[in-house]
């Protein structure tokens, strides 16, 4: 029997970001033939084998700060970057502006001066309360779902790196944000809370793919598990990042001590812009930091660097010298150098998860999708940040789910066993 097609909502906050933009666009050339799938997750065995929604079934919007319209973006991608054909993006150019009416100015609220200098009149207003803020949030997204009469909507933080929250004791539960939106603390806060609340409550599912480790809050978390919504985060594995959770358990495969990790990183575009301030950079390099020694079980001596260059838009280079110890204490190096498109290395992987959290959702399950690991920087919930691990979790829970059984959160982590991909 022929399975029910299910539409499925994918709610971008920072929805004419670079990273937004190569998403939406990807999947309407995808789903027209134009594109390959290539580095889609999800159209390979033994994913396609799991009834996750079509590329076809996947309805965009968002909230963004800045006004402008996703042809727009899409355009300015194409001339700086040049990862769009423009005779496919013409081809596609209806379909993008009609995505323009699902696409509502956001809040820019608490975010740091860089990112207020980008944001619309309209999205810096002070607002009149946070209650407020939140409503008009969970406004747009509701309309968004009965408009296009959607089963479930995704929401994916793909919004730019706000500077980081001092920790706080009253986003640790439920019933301290709560108290902290009553009394209206605005210091507490940045827009990401606020983004992160509205879906929690609200129940939707929520992927967090930047460092602003906010919108998943532990209270945040609480809430959202108890409505129904499952939600990861932070910050995506794409780069410089993935490359050393892939090669670092080499080194330990061999009992070759890495005594120091030095990475640099240039980047151009906005993103690139926003992490040239440092109070934003230092949310980034918190993510990037802690994998290393994770992986290694010993401290050694790390940094990461990162510069912006304008000129290189979305081309990341990033070259990183590893120095290491061998039989003898005989020392060697080894240098790589990553040079990546970072919308084009992102984009695959958001829409595997927002289609790996649809399913999720639809099989009744909530919380923590720590299966979704290997494509974070800094997993929540998980402490393992070797890629070959992470994979295998995820590959663990495909196959509960091939097999008809019923996933147990935490499987791996818990027996401490592995299966193998076949
Ligand atoms: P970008 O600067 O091109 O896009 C960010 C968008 O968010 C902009 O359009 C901006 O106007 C919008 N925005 C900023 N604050 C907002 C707010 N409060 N509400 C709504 N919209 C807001 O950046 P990008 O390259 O698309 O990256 C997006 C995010 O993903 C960044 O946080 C980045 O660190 C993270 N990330 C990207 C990659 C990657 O591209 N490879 C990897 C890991 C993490």
């Amino acid at each position: 029997m022929k399975r029910a097609r299910k539409k499925c909502g994918v709610w971008l906050i920072g929805a004419h970001g670079g990273l937004a933009t190569t998403m939406t666009v990807g999947t309407l050339m995808a789903r027209r033939d134009l594109v390959s799938k290539a580095g889609l997750l999800t159209e390979t065995e033994p994913f396609r084998q799991l009834a996750l929604p079509a590329l076809s079934d996947l309805v965009f919007g968002g909230h963004d700060v800045r006004q402008t319209t996703v042809y727009q973006s899409a355009y300015d991608i194409y001339k700086d970057t040049g990862t769009f054909d423009l005779e496919k993006l013409q081809a596609i150019r209806e379909e993008l502006e009609e995505i323009d009416q699902d696409i509502r100015i956001g809040t820019a609220f608490n975010c740091g001066a860089t990112i207020r200098r980008l944001a619309a009149a309209k999205a810096r207003k002070r607002p009149g309360t946070l209650r407020a803020v939140i409503a008009d949030i969970q406004g747009d997204l509701l309309a968004f779902k009965d408009r296009h009469k959607l089963d479930q909507v995704v929401v994916v933080n793909v919004a730019s790196t706000e500077p980081p929250l001092p920790p706080s004791p009253a986003l640790e539960t439920a019933k301290g944000i709560r108290a902290v939106l009553d009394a209206d603390g605005r210091k507490a806060l940045r827009a990401s809370v606020l983004y992160g609340y509205a879906a929690a409550d609200l129940g939707f599912p929520f992927i967090n793919f930047t460092p602003n480790v906010g919108s998943l809050a532990p209270g945040i978390q609480v809430i959202a598990r108890k409505n129904g919504a499952p939600f990861m985060g932070n910050d995506g594995k794409t780069g410089e990042t993935l490359v050393k959770s892939a090669l670092a358990p080499m080194f330990k495969y061999r009992n070759l001590k890495v005594l120091t990790w030095q990475g640099y990183n240039i980047l151009g575009d906005r993103d690139g812009q926003v992490l040239a301030n440092p109070e934003n950079k230092r949310a980034k390099i918190r993510t990037k930091d802690g994998v290393l020694s994770q992986i290694l079980g010993y401290p050694l001596h790390t940094h990461v660097g990162i510069d912006y260059v304008p000129s290189l838009n979305d081309l990341k280079t990033a070259w990183d010298f590893i120095h290491f110890e061998g039989f003898l204490d005989f020392k060697m190096s080894l240098q790589f150098t990553w040079q990546g498109c970072d919308a084009i290395l992102a984009a695959p992987i958001v829409l595997d998860m927002v289609r790996l959290a649809a399913f999720a959702q639809g099989k009744g399950e909530s919380g923590l999708m720590t299966w979704l690991s290997c494509f974070f920087k800094s997993p929540v919930g998980v402490d393992q940040h070797d890629l070959h691990f992470q994979f295998h979790h995820l590959m663990d829970y495909v196959r509960v789910h091939l097999e008809g059984g019923e996933w147990k959160s935490g499987l791996v982590a818990r027996t401490g066993q592995v299966r193998l991909p076949r």
